[in-house]
């Protein structure tokens, strides 16, 4: 298939293009740089251009005769987006409005969504099943809600092929040793940890010891970053006019913050300085998915996902990636 690939310069988003690429799909990335990376793309083209820029999509889609788009570009931090919601409206619903209004000039008709188990909120019950309630608690949640819902509308109305992807958390490095993860700043649990390891923090803060979870700490479901990819392969073959896919991205296994760190120190062989710190707003205790229905619907299941692949392939990037792409 011809794929558009928004956002293919970021961290799930180019490893869904290097397995595209791979599978012998052809595709076109479209990215504005602002958090990806230009050395995130060794394979396909990319264009370098903003989701705001309708005029620009259609023109792309219809010249490069693409099928079907991957739809990863968005901006996802949570903190950000409680202090900065019109920055997240604009980006994640004005943009992907725009992306939308180019596709239906340009006639394509497939997408596959980058959705979040933030969308669930604080679950009455773990693990998660599709048909949960969705009641985000920040704005970042509700932008990837409201995207849900227009494009359930679209399916309905203009018989779009769709598929919203809900991850839980993206982890780990390609297992090839090729692309990585680099955010800046970096948030996420499992790279501070190995940056304290490699020297370049002192420490971590662990985000509340007094959940009520068996070590107090909060309990998340990782899931590998290629084993994110292959579902992307696997949702944009079953894209079907008028048929509407929503599923949940993840393991069914927790690991709490607490189990994170400990794999990170007996990976990396380091000590990793731990220190209480309070709760982080907005951190539901335990978010577990019900990978169900993707296993079913999909023919898939996560290869990479066990806690300490995750934080071996990361740690390997991090080695040989210490400042990121920019080297
Ligand atoms: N966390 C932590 N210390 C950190 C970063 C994260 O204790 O420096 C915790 C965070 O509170 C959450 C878990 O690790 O319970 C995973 O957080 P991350 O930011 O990696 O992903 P999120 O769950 O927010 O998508």
């Amino acid at each position: 298939m011809r794929i558009l690939v928004t956002g293919g310069a970021g961290y799930v988003g180019s490893h869904a293009v290097q397995l595209l690429v791979a599978s012998g799909h052809e595709v076109t990335v479209y990215d504005n740089l602002a958090a990806g990376h230009r050395e995130a793309v060794p394979h396909g083209e990319l264009v370098v251009g903003d989701l705001l820029d309708r005029d620009r999509l259609a023109g792309l889609l219809a010249e490069r005769q693409i099928e079907a788009v991957m739809h990863f570009a968005a901006l996802a931090y949570v903190g950000e987006s409680v202090h900065e919601p019109a920055k997240y409206y604009r980006n994640n619903v004005a943009g992907t409005l725009s992306l939308l209004e180019a596709m239906r000039t340009a006639g394509v008709g497939k997408i596959v969504f980058s959705s979040t188990c933030a969308t669930y909120g604080v679950p009455n019950r773990v693990p998660i099943p599709e048909d949960h309630p969705q009641r985000p608690i920040n704005p970042y949640g509700c932008t990837k809600l409201a995207i849900e819902w227009v494009l359930s509308d679209y399916s309905q109305a203009y018989g779009w092929g769709v598929a919203s992807l809900r991850y839980f958390n993206a982890a780990g490095a390609a297992i090839n040793g090729l692309l990585g993860e680099d955010h800046s700043p970096e948030t996420h649990l499992i790279p501070i940890a190995l940056e304290v390891a490699q020297g370049k923090r002192e420490q971590i803060e662990v985000f509340g010891n007094d959940y009520s979870t068996p070590d107090g700490t909060c309990i998340r479901d990782y899931v590998h970053v290629d084993d994110l990819a292959s579902a992307h392969l696997a949702a944009i073959q079953r894209l079907e006019p008028g048929k509407r896919i929503q599923l949940n991205l993840g393991t069914g296994q927790g690991a709490s913050v607490q189990q994170v760190i400990e794999t990170c120190r007996e990976v990396t062989r380091h000590a990793i300085p731990a220190k209480h710190s309070p709760r982080r707003a907005g951190d539901p205790p335990e978010l577990v998915a019900s990978p169900a229905s993707a296993l079913a619907q999909l023919d898939w299941s996560p290869q990479h996902s066990d806690l300490k692949t995750i934080v071996e392939s990361a740690w390997r990037w991090f080695q040989a990636h210490p400042t990121g792409y920019t080297l």
